[in-house]
């Protein structure tokens, strides 16, 4: 017994099965359940929300969700190792937890889980950051998801976070604070994990907005920023030249001086420069 539910500790479970970590697919365990339960109450209330976990691995924290409540949790695991501890955790929660084995970037699950839904999980840091720029930028929005909370490193997470000026402002930072409400709610060290991995990680909760925060499209808001800081040393008016002959034009009338650097530029200017260059193209 765990103290949260009547399974097995997870290192006889790691044991048994003989789930040594792989490094190729970002395998480091929470083990202590205590820390997924809070992991998982991070999310919010689950008694009414399908949540979507990738990466359950061994299933710490997919015994924590369960055990907080969730009305049921569908888990993407590549490992197939990992797929008859799950099994043990399903049959501990009938009807509660499906289990499919796939890659988290091949199949788009969220088509076959019914709304409220929230997304939940300690990601393999190798593909953490493109399920997240997927997850927020569907072709319509609001997105089937109502919440992400989501573990990173902390290096990522505070990208995702960070304000115009400094350093880790970027593109992430835009698209995930154009649409939602980010914030770093959890602080781990490396020794939380078994494995310890060589840096600290974070937990990021983003809540959907119902609408974004100033109007632009999508794409070439995304496009925008992504050239904006793939040369974020350089002048805007040097960076984004590319856009067309009519960039300085356009960066005045968005209120933003050629000579400024990307990281200076606020969310709500990039989207006004987003409106100017849709215009002109
Ligand atoms: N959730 C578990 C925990 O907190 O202990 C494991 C987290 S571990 C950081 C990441 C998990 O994601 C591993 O179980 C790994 O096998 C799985 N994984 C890696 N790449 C994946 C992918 N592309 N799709 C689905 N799962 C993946």
């Amino acid at each position: 017994m765990s103290g949260i539910d009547d399974l097995p500790p997870l290192r006889d479970v790691i044991a048994k099965h003989g789930l040594s970590a792989r490094k190729s697919l970002g395998q480091n365990f929470l083990l202590d359940l205590n820390l997924t339960a809070k992991i998982a109450r991070q999310a919010g209330a689950l008694e009414d929300c399908d949540v979507l976990e990738i990466g359950p691995g061994p299933g710490g924290l997919t015994r924590g969700l369960l055990a907080s409540g969730a009305r049921k949790v569908l888990a993407l695991e590549k490992d197939a190792r990992c797929l008859p501890a799950l099994a043990e955790i399903a049959a501990a929660y009938p009807g509660r937890l499906e289990v499919l084995e796939a890659d988290a970037l091949e199949l788009d699950p969220l088509q076959h889980l019914t709304p409220p839904i929230k997304i939940v999980a300690n990601l393999p840091y190798n593909v953490g950051t493109e399920l997240l720029i997927r997850w927020l930028t569907p072709d319509t929005w609001p997105p089937v998801w109502s919440s992400l909370t989501l573990m990173f490193q902390r290096e990522v997470a505070e990208r995702i976070v960070a304000a115009p000026g400094s350093k880790a402002y970027g593109r992430l930072a835009i698209l995930a604070q154009w649409r939602a409400e980010a914030r770093i709610v959890l602080s781990l060290p490396p020794g939380a994990f078994t494995p310890p991995p060589k840096v600290s990680s974070a937990v990021v909760h983003l809540s959907a907005l119902p609408e974004m925060r100033f109007p632009a499209d999508p794409r070439v808001l995304s496009d925008v920023v992504a050239r904006a800081f793939n040369q974020r040393r350089k002048m805007l008016r040097a960076s984004l030249k590319g856009l067309g002959p009519w960039v300085e034009d356009a960066l005045l009338s968005a209120g933003i001086q050629p000579t400024e650097r990307a990281e200076q530029v606020s969310l709500e200017a990039f989207c006004a420069l987003a409106r100017e260059v849709e215009a002109r193209r």
